[in-house]
């Protein structure tokens, strides 16, 4: 397994075996963050998507979970 230089963290650590989601954004979340980083990703998504009551079947809703997945892992400034 690969090692990734992490932009949330800053830290040269243990990249995600696997893009974590399909399609380009799942590539950019391999490339760029550790997989620590996209188990505490995990974990908060959870809160959030309890917390807002989002449906992440509705293509509307997962939008706006990315836009903060995003914000998260620092890939907004990518
Ligand atoms: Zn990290």
């Amino acid at each position: 397994m690969g090692q990734v230089k992490c932009v949330r963290c800053g830290e040269e650590r243990e990249a995600l075996s696997a893009p974590p989601l399909v399609g380009a954004r799942g590539q950019k979340v391999q490339e760029n963050v550790c997989a620590a980083c996209w188990e505490e990703w995990i974990e908060q998504s959870k809160n959030i998507i309890n917390h807002y009551g989002i449906e992440v079947a509705d293509p509307n809703q997962r939008r706006r979970l990315y836009a903060v997945m995003a914000e998260f892992l620092k890939l907004e400034a990518l």
